[in-house]
């Protein structure tokens, strides 16, 4: 056991180092994976065929859910002992073998092993906290169904993900078998849809909807695509991060029979890029989706300029879009993942002008109480002076633009 521990640090030592410099090219890709995960395998499942480990319905029949199951392969600090034997978390525990095959068995703060893993800080509610900070249900027409903006809708497929993040924004659903992938519930979401001519955007979501089969993801989406008014349909998903084997070709031929379909992905650290989440990304680009990524902004995970721009350089080999950075919601017993507003403007100010601007995502936070998500941007604009409006540059200096013309 010891043995087997020192070898898994020491794979993921060789994986990691060097990971905020970004590599020149997207690194090979094989089908056994990172040194690290291969490692995992024959440590804790010498049993499984490469053939198996590779299939992602072996993956989340073998999740790791359970106190004795954690205890076997991570050295547990105390806080994360006490929340998994008190219980006590609203939010389920699940975690593919592939994505603690990425986790530090010895570090309880390694940022991939702080997302999901659940330490007592979960128990504490912070002031402003609240189950439902964005008032989903309050904008809920039928189950499973957040009609925010007017003319898009977000639509949770189901509540099940193979991997449950410890700030997950939806804790109060994610889990609880409430929001079932039944013909019925959709039929009811579809029939709202088909009613309200003004929803010409549809954005699938959950849960993870990638978790359901090949089949009820093609009747999902072929139901959504005969709806008239329905232009394009995006799904957002964490599978190319934390089950990236899920993204098989057959899913991909039934993906690309959707188009317009869009895809946003969970990503959350440059850790995340592995081979077999790069595979996933290429499979998926090379179906048409283009790729977009939303970021959770986390303390200790990825709370500065080096690790967020190697991330996002990152992405964009990989095909994907920094789309959106969040700060992180005031979901109830997330106060230890959370960072002060300006911690994102500072990540946003030391990327902007300094790196590729498709490497930028786009600040937001998602208003308490039902706003829709706000866009912040450090002070660019200083003010007028006279017609000259006066400008910030990326480097801190002061510019001006004749601002002259007349409406
Ligand atoms: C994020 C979100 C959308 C999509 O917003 P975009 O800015 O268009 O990506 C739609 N509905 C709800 C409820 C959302 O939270």
């Amino acid at each position: 056991m010891t043995i087997d521990l020192l070898n898994r640090s020491q794979a993921l030592i060789v994986s990691q180092a060097g990971i905020h410099q970004t590599p020149r090219r997207v690194p090979k890709q094989n089908s056994s994976g990172a040194p690290s995960t291969l490692a995992f395998r024959k440590a804790y499942f010498p049993d499984a065929a490469v053939r198996e480990w590779n299939d992602w319905r072996w993956q989340s029949r073998n999740r790791f859910r359970t106190f004795e199951q954690l205890d076997r392969v991570l050295v547990l600090s105390e806080t994360e002992r006490g929340a998994l034997t008190e219980g006590g978390t609203m939010l389920p525990i699940g975690i593919t073998p592939y994505y603690m095959s990425l986790l530090d068995p010895n570090d309880p703060d390694q940022p991939l092993r702080r997302t999901v893993i659940p330490t007592t800080s979960e128990f504490q509610r912070a002031p402003g906290e609240a189950d439902d900070p964005l008032g989903e249900d309050g904008h809920s027409p039928v189950p499973g169904l957040v009609h925010r903006y007017p003319d898009r809708v977000l639509l949770l497929a189901l509540d099940f993900c193979s991997t449950y993040c410890r700030y997950c924004t939806r804790s109060r659903v994610v889990g609880h078998g409430e929001i079932m992938a039944s013909e019925d519930r959709l039929e009811k979401a579809f029939d709202y849809i088909r009613r309200n001519p003004q929803i010409r955007d549809v954005l699938v979501s959950g849960g993870d909807p990638l978790a359901l089969s090949d089949e009820k993801l093609d009747w999902i989406l072929g139901r959504l695509s005969e709806i008239p008014h329905i232009q394009f349909i995006r799904i957002g998903t964490k599978m190319p991060a934390v089950l990236p084997q899920r993204i098989t070709p057959a899913l991909c031929k039934t993906l690309r029979r959707h188009h317009p379909l869009w895809m946003s992905i969970h990503f959350l650290h440059p850790s995340e890029c592995t081979p077999e989440s790069v595979r996933a990304c290429s499979r998926l680009a090379n179906a048409g989706l283009p790729l977009g990524a939303q970021i959770v902004l986390l303390k200790g995970v990825n709370d500065s300029v080096e690790v967020m721009t190697d991330l996002c350089h990152r992405l964009l080999m990989m095909r994907v879009r920094p789309y959106y950075l969040y700060q992180c919601d005031p979901i109830s017993g997330s106060s230890h993942f959370r960072t002060p507003v300006s911690k994102g403007l500072e990540i946003i100010q030391g990327m902007r002008g300094h790196t590729t601007g498709y490497a930028v995502p786009t600040f937001v936070i998602d208003a308490p109480g039902g706003g829709g998500k706000i866009p912040l941007l450090p002070e660019y604009y200083l003010g007028r002076d006279g017609d000259d409006v006066l400008l910030r540059n990326f480097e801190g200096d002061t510019y001006r633009y004749p601002d002259t013309a007349v409406e």
